[in-house]
C-alpha cells in the first residue's frame, strides 16, 4: 500500500494518514514533521527553512524532493507508505514520477475552506511524537495533554488565523493543480498511474476513517 494524501492545510491528512498507517503497517511520511523536526534541532536545513515553514508559505521543491527522496528508501518504507503533504507542487509530483515510485492510490480529502478554519484554530500537537488532537473534534483526555506521554500539547505558530488564510491561498495557486495532474495521468490508461480518489472529508475522525476505507477497498476490489 503506497498511496498520498492530498487536503487543505487543516483537512485532517495527518490524522487519517496516522490512522492509515497503523491499520496497514506502513511508513507514515508527514514533510510537514519533518521540516518541524529539522526546525526544532537547530540544523543548517531547519534555519533555512524556518521563515517559510512558520509564515505559511513553501519551502523550496530543491529542498522537499531532496528529503522524500532520501526518506523513502528508508526501510520502514519497504513495506508501503502513506505521504501526508507531498507532493504539493507540480514540480514536486512530476519529481516523484521522474523517480519511478510506485503510488497506488492519491487520495484527496476534500473539505469546505470554513471548516479548515474552525479545524485549525483549535488544533494542539504533541510536538515530540507529532501526534494531532483537537479540542472540539479530538480532545486528548486531560486538557492540552498528550494521552500517551502526559507530556504538554502546543499550538503551532503556523495554525494562527492570519497563517491559515496565507497556507489556504498558497494550497489554491500550487497544490490544486496536482489533482488534475494525476486525474490526467490516470485517464491516460498508463498502468504506473495511482487510482485518483476523493473522498468527503467534512465531520468526525472516525466518519471520514470509513469513508477512506471503503474508496479504497472498492478500488481494490
Ligand atoms: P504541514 O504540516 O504539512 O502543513 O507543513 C507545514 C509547513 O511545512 C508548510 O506550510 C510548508 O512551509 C512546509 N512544507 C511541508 N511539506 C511541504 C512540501 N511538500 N513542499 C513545500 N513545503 C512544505
Amino acid at each position: 500500500m503506497r498511496c498520498i494524501l492530498i487536503g487543505l492545510p487543516g483537512s485532517g491528512k495527518g490524522t487519517q494518514a496516522g490512522i492509515l498507517a497503523a491499520k496497514f503497517g506502513i511508513a507514515h511520511v508527514s514533510t510537514g514533521d519533518m521540516m518541524r523536526a529539522a526546525i526544532q534541532s537547530g540544523s543548517d536545513l531547519g534555519s533555512r527553512a524556518r521563515k517559510q515553514v512558520e509564515s505559511g508559505e513553501l519551502v523550496s521543491d530543491a529542498i522537499i524532493i531532496g528529503l522524500v527522496n532520501n526518506r523513502i528508501r528508508e526501510p520502514d518504507c519497504r513495506g508501503g507508505f502513506v505521504m501526508d503533504g507531498f507532493p504539493r507542487t507540480l514540480e514536486q509530483a512530476v519529481a516523484l514520477r521522474a523517480a519511478r515510485i510506485h503510488v497506488d492510490y492519491v487520495i484527496e480529502l476534500d473539505v469546505s475552506e470554513r471548516d479548515v478554519i474552525e479545524r485549525m484554530s483549535g488544533r494542539r500537537v504533541h510536538p515530540a511524537s507529532g501526534r494531532v488532537y483537537h479540542v472540539k473534534f479530538n480532545p486528548s483526555r486531560a486538557t492540552d495533554t498528550d494521552d500517551v506521554t502526559g507530556e504538554p500539547l502546543v499550538q503551532r505558530p503556523d495554525d494562527r488565523e492570519d497563517v491559515i488564510r496565507v497556507r489556504i491561498g498558497t494550497y489554491n495557486s500550487r497544490t490544486v493543480p496536482i489533482i488534475s495532474y494525476y486525474i490526467d495521468w490516470e485517464r491516460s490508461g498508463d498502468p504506473q498511474a495511482p487510482h485518483f480518489v476523493k473522498v468527503n472529508g467534512q465531520g468526525s475522525v472516525a466518519g471520514v476513517r470509513e469513508r477512506l476505507s471503503a474508496a479504497v477497498s472498492e478500488v481494490e476490489a
